[in-house]
């Protein structure tokens, strides 16, 4: 595998090398089967181990309790922004955070659906922060406050989980989920599309507590309620086979590298790389993220001219990486370094970044 190059994507970002590996030897004839996964029956006992071996992995990653269910879907992250209020808004009001795009967008969805109310937005600076440990304030008697972990565009990240008493927690964690571990005990409802750090794109995983079960209403459309698909455990109709298998993988995977507390350290090391090299570019690389918000999945940064930046991206392809123009509405760069992301990859980025400097400052 000598032509694989350091892939900084933000989504469908890196998977691990040995995953796709895998992926490769059990393509065309699974596990002695005769045929691929990609061929077989949803229903079949050789999918069904499969099936309910990656809902373990998953749960035994999160630590998860007997009180939460994991189910997948369709529709990617945007239709869980819907989903989300058409199950659990009724005819109360939802407080939302919103700390950039894909929060805005969870936000707009819940105001067709039902009430909702804006009660943080960072926007007027360019969402480059996001609230502190003690900084919401929660209605009292929201429905449920939904909030987005990690702000793929604008490279923020929560680093606590919100208080927020008795009101049911919901949480978009589609770009860090399984980055870290989490308290999965103080939320009513994760989702997250997989494709950024726990397989291909084309299933959103959610993790829902049981008792929010009983809060989605029965008029519902059956593959969109929570209810219907976890009672059938996500197999209502054909579930992605694919995808679920790989993200199987990735789970395999993770507990093989020691489960999340290893994963953490080793994304922790890739991100203090990087912010490192930026806080000591002597203001050559700018952060675009306040340091208390700083992410550890998606590193944004500009250079001092649109001209430096485009000559950085340049140089940055012919040396074998990709993926590292920011996002449109940020600019600069943006070096996505998800699970899948090894070490060396950002070793080196690193090193560009100095020589880059050296040479163009
Ligand atoms: N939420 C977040 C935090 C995201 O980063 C994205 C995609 N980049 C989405 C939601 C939307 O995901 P999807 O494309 O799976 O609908």
């Amino acid at each position: 595998m000598t032509n694989r190059v350091h892939n900084f994507s933000a989504g469908p970002g890196a998977l691990p090398l040995p995953v796709l590996e895998q992926a490769q030897q059990d393509l065309v004839d699974f596990k002695g089967s005769g045929l691929s996964l990609m061929e077989s029956s949803h229903r079949w006992p050789m999918y069904d181990e499969v099936h309910n071996q990656c809902i373990s992995d998953i749960s035994n990653l999160l630590g998860l309790s007997d009180d939460y269910q994991v189910v997948f879907m369709g529709g990617g992250a945007r239709a869980q922004f819907a989903l989300v209020p058409m199950n659990l808004l009724g005819d109360g009001t939802a407080a939302y955070v919103t700390t950039g795009r894909w929060a805005e967008g969870g936000y707009s969805e819940a105001c067709k659906i039902g009430k909702a109310v804006e009660i943080y937005n960072s926007g007027e600076s360019g969402h480059n922060h996001v609230p502190q440990a003690g900084e919401l304030n929660v209605p009292r008697d929201s429905a449920y406050l939904h909030y987005t972990s990690n702000n793929t565009i604008y490279g923020t990240q929560f680093r606590h989980i919100p208080e927020t008493g008795d009101t049911p927690l919901i949480c978009d964690m589609s770009s860090d989920i399984l980055s870290r571990p989490i308290d999965a005990s103080r939320f009513a409802l994760i989702y997250a599309g997989a494709q950024k750090n726990m397989g291909p794109s084309g299933v959103t995983c959610v993790i829902i507590r049981k008792d929010m079960l009983e809060r989605c209403p029965a008029g519902i459309p059956e593959t969109f309620s929570y209810k219907n698909m976890a009672g059938k455990n996500s197999l209502l109709n054909t579930p992605p086979v694919f995808p679920i298998y790989m993200v199987g993988l990735v789970a395999r995977h993770l507990l093989g590298l020691g489960g999340l507390e290893a994963v953490a350290a080793i994304n922790d090391r890739k991100a203090d790389l990087l912010y490192s090299t930026i806080d000591n570019s002597s203001g050559f690389f700018r952060g675009h993220a306040r340091r208390d918000s700083r992410s550890c999945m998606n590193v944004t940064f500009t250079l001092p001219t649109n001209e430096l930046e485009a000559a950085f991206v340049a140089e940055s392809e012919e040396a074998g990486m990709r993926g590292l123009k920011g996002h449109r509405s940020v600019g600069g760069l943006r070096a996505s370094i998800y699970n899948g992301v090894p070490l060396a990859a950002v070793e080196a980025l690193v090193a560009l970044m100095k020589d880059f400097q050296d040479r163009r400052a």
